[in-house]
């Protein structure tokens, strides 16, 4: 079991010192002085009480340094005067990290940058804290001191508190010039470059996810109210997300609720509420009990690199700004009581699945957030829901100008902000030619993939979470040729036990009504890691320990994984396929495993699946020499073109300097795809390809002239791919690629595109 995030974190009360800070604070800010005396006011009181000669606060401007606002003990001159680039020095790091820096010899630290304006060589020991707004740094509050100190614990909480204080009166615009809070600039006609991480093209407006609720009372009146309040709240809180994660299209199975059911348990997580409590009973508002736990716990997980954590982080965060709004009234899922546009796109800095549900679905068209990839839980859930969704785009929340027109082309990963009439025109243009491809497309959803000289192609799906398996009817696929099952394991957040494994496979075979799919067993290591699988560092991943190597050394896993397709499949048809197969024993040796799993179930049920077929992957080469010695022992192979190819042409499939370099469409390598189809047929072997080359029409010409006659894919490449093949004519293809590939012909792709075009084939 992986420990939970919340058990790192040991919240403790809060000190009985740390209150006349608080209240001094309240009174400063309450005040009628300008947002300049009020920063002034802050650091004279923060070295008074934290016995430092000096306290500084940095705030960040709009270009992303940080400037001194207010000191206390360096030279006033320097205030406004000293400015510090993104991550440079002790306060640059602090800001980056999001981190307090505790320095007893500051500047023997290799990051510290001496500012001779500010007169500060005199001091050894340094802290600084981030003021952190909305997850994100909005300035720097430093306190130094002469003689060579750690500071301790306690001190890093009081300044830490004092940074929450003021976070919330800077968002609150009480100080001018504080550049990055909600400024914007002028974007007119640019571009910007993200991750497409859901597939669509949207133009409308933006909406910026405000999460957040400004704290006003910190200091609690009257504790005892304060926790009949977050009682309450809490309570709110967790039915209003039982009601939304079982309504609507969301109630469905599908990896999108593993995720949500994730989010739930946190919602659920007993020592996040006892921390809560225990923060209001020292006498904190419980909003401000929200704040300080969630910056606590935030930054123990900040310490994790693991992208696991990080999405831990996300569902915190999300969490934590959602009893925000409880406590301070707002319906939960005050999102929706926005007058959204009914072109929405929606801007975050990072964003929880659960967030993202809360927006009205018929108004919302995109979103564009600063975080987030496409193994991302918000990204997975945009994509069952259909919305154009770009990710890793820095910095947007600050350049983007609310209400302002915006682009997102998901298929690129470009954003258009404030885009020229000529771009909207040429974008409109492209989301109609979408609109009536996919028309086109749904058209060509019941006709059989047959080629113009009658040979019949069967078009199947890569799939590997439930949402896709919806796309096999929509699509019009034969089945799914390849179930990577890793996926589901790689969102779970431990190891799926085998009730779970069983139900997911069981669900994904009724999904698919009858039609065939292909199971493939466990495909971690490389770039696939489990966050709760040990997995030692390896210099080459690619070449090390995963795949079936890994299952053989887990055999428990993989009879668990058996044990769990065999009891989904009932009496239904079964095919298992094995990813990264090197050797004949291997081949062997899964096959004794299965089958005595097989054996296993009939002697208890009576029964078993009414067919087993075996598969294998063909993606090591060393197969490639033993194509005769393999084929007796399998029912069906699949190349995975994809791993094949990294190892064909020892090129790295991850690394962008190299993964393209070498064309599959090469005369050496359409050699070698030739030599397994020749294979798999004297053998009577199923043969098929699931690497991305399958899912492209103009590399498939090269393939059916090869003599494929299945193929899987993405379920996007279904519709191109039909029309392809409804346009081709299978034996002149054999000729011209038969031609091309005896000559050794150096550019076969030119030629095929050649011979496309003049053959009227639709690529
Ligand atoms: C392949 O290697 O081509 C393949 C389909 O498997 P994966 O991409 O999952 O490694
Ligand atoms: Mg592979």
């Amino acid at each position: 079991m992986p420990k939970r995030p919340m058990d790192d974190a040991r919240i403790g009360k809060v000190e009985p010192a740390l209150r006349p800070i608080l209240r001094r604070l309240h009174e400063i800010m309450a005040g009628t002085d300008d947002g300049q005396s009020r920063l002034d006011k802050i650091v004279r009181l923060v070295s008074g009480l934290m016995v430092a000669e000096v306290s500084s606060i940095y705030l960040k401007r709009q270009d992303g340094t940080l400037e001194l606002f207010a000191t206390e003990g360096l030279n006033p001159g320097a205030v406004h005067n000293t400015f510090m680039k993104r991550g440079e020095g002790l306060v640059g790091r602090c800001a980056e990290l999001k981190l307090p820096v505790n320095e007893p010899e500051a500047q023997q630290h290799p990051a510290f940058s001496y500012r001779p304006e500010t007169g500060e060589e005199v001091y050894h020991s340094f802290l600084a804290v981030p003021i952190l707004r909305s997850g994100e740094t909005v300035g720097v509050l430093t306190v130094q001191n002469k003689t060579p100190r750690e500071y301790t614990e306690e001190d890093v909480e009081a300044l830490q508190t004092t940074a929450m204080v003021l976070a919330e009166h800077l968002g609150s615009g009480a100080v001018a010039g504080a550049g990055s809070l909600n400024s914007s600039i002028n974007t007119t006609g640019t571009v910007i470059r993200g991750q497409p991480i859901s597939e669509g093209i949207a133009l409308g407006h933006t909406v910026l996810h405000e999460p957040r609720v400004a704290l006003t009372e910190l200091i609690a009146k009257d504790p005892a109210a304060e926790a009949v309040r977050l009682d309450a709240a809490l309570t709110e809180l967790k039915a209003a997300l039982d009601e939304m994660i079982e309504q609507g299209e969301l109630a469905k199975e599908g990896e999108h609720r593993d995720v949500l059911e994730a989010y739930r348990m946190f919602a659920n997580d007993r020592g996040w509420q006892r921390r809560l409590s225990e923060a209001v009973e020292s006498g904190l508002t419980a909003e401000a009990a929200v704040e300080q736990v969630q910056n606590r716990t935030r930054s123990r997980m900040l310490r994790q690199a693991d992208p696991f954590w990080r999405e831990r982080l996300r569902d915190l965060d999300d969490l934590s700004d959602r009893l925000l709004r409880v406590l301070a009234g707002a319906k939960e899922g005050a999102n929706t009581r926005l007058e959204l546009p009914n072109d929405t796109i929606l801007v975050a800095r990072t964003m929880g699945a659960a967030d993202l549900l809360d927006y009205d679905r018929t108004k919302l068209k995109g979103l564009i957030i600063e975080d987030g990839s496409g193994q991302s839980h918000v990204a997975i859930v945009a994509r069952a829901l259909g919305i154009a969704a770009v990710g890793q785009v820095r910095g947007i929340v600050e350049r983007i100008e609310r209400g302002s027109a915006v682009i997102i082309d998901a298929d690129t990963g470009e954003l258009y902000l404030k885009p020229t009439p000529e771009v909207i025109a040429a974008y409109a243009d492209k989301a109609r030619f979408r609109a009536r491809r996919q028309h086109k497309y749904r058209a060509l959803r019941d006709k059989p993939a047959v080629t113009v000289d009658g040979e019949t192609i069967h078009l199947h799906l890569n799939a590997g979470l439930q949402v896709d398996l919806a796309h096999l009817e929509e699509a019009g696929a034969d089945g799914i040729g390849l179930f990577r099952t890793e996926l589901q394991f790689m969102i779970a957040a431990s190891f799926p036990r085998l009730d779970r494994q069983t139900a997911v496979y069981r669900a994904a075979i009724l999904e698919a009504r009858g039609k065939p799919i292909v199971f493939r067993t466990l495909d971690i290591g490389g770039d696939k890691v489990l966050p709760y699988l040990h997995h030692a560092p390896e210099v080459n991943p690619a070449l090390g320990w995963r795949g079936i190597r890994m299952s053989l050394d887990r055999r428990a896993l993989l009879r668990t994984q058996v044990r769990a397709l065999i009891r989904a499949a009932g009496t239904d048809q079964l095919r298992i396929m094995i990813p990264m197969i090197s050797t004949i024993e291997e081949i062997k040796i899964v096959r004794e495993i299965i089958d005595r799993e097989l054996e296993i179930v009939k002697k208890r049920d009576g029964q078993g699946p009414s067919r087993f077929f075996y598969g294998i992957m063909i993606e090591v080469p060393a197969l490639l020499f033993q194509l005769d010695e393999v084929m007796p022992l399998v029912d069906f192979v699949s190349i995975g073109s994809n791993d094949l190819m990294q190892y064909f042409f020892a090129a790295d499939r991850e690394n962008p300097r190299v993964a393209d370099r070498f064309d599959p469409l090469s005369a050496a390598f359409l050699r070698v795809l030739a030599a397994i189809v020749d294979a798999a047929r004297r053998h009577n072997v199923d043969v098929t390809l699931c690497g991305e080359i399958g899912g492209k029409p103009l590399d498939a010409i090269a393939l059916i002239g090869l003599g494929f006659r299945s193929l899987s894919m993405a379920p996007a490449s279904i519709g191109p791919m039909k029309a392809m093949i409804l346009s081709l004519d299978a034996g002149r293809a054999r000729e011209h690629v038969a031609s091309l590939v005896a000559r050794g012909h150096p550019a076969i792709r030119d030629e095929l595109r050649r011979f496309a075009e003049n053959a009227g084939v639709e690529i």
